[in-house]
């Protein structure tokens, strides 16, 4: 495969609904914040915890997300960089089985505009950029 289709499809949260943690990247919190109209300090008490890995968005008590809403993501134009890099992250562009399992969660693969695996492998280390201990070999 040389190339595949994707656009994000309007109203999905197929992946915001997975399991899982959101990482922030340097510039996340402070982005959401101003989003949002809060202080930065107010966005960390609210919705940041510190673990020894980085920060990550606090679950809500049903442990999904706390920005998502049955409409949508509640901070989608500041949204974290993982979210907005998603599908192409380093995990699951670089394996051929952990592609397949995402094709089969994300309908908005084989939709939208022709991207080449290059771009996308390309995009994927913005994510390695982002999270370099993450990716440490
Ligand atoms: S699962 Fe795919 S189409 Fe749905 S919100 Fe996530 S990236 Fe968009
Ligand atoms: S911040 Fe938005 S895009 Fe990211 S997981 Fe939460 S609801 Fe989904």
């Amino acid at each position: 495969m040389q190339s595949f289709r994707f656009a994000c499809q309007p109203g999905c949260i197929r992946c915001c609904e997975s399991p899982g943690v959101v990482r922030l990247a340097p510039g996340d919190a402070q982005r959401m914040a101003h989003h949002l109209g809060v202080d930065l300090q107010t966005f960390h008490s609210s919705y940041v915890m510190q673990a020894a890995d980085g920060l990550f968005l606090q679950p809500s008590p049903s442990n999904r997300c706390p920005f998502l809403l049955p409409s949508g993501c509640a901070v989608h134009e500041a949204k974290p960089t993982q979210c907005r890099l998603y599908p192409f992250w380093p995990e699951i562009v670089e394996t051929r089985q952990s592609w397949q399992r995402t094709v089969e969660l994300c309908p908005g693969i084989g939709k939208g505009p022709l991207i080449q695996i290059a771009g996308a492998v390309s995009r994927a280390q913005e994510m390695k950029r982002a999270f370099p201990k993450s990716y440490e070999p």
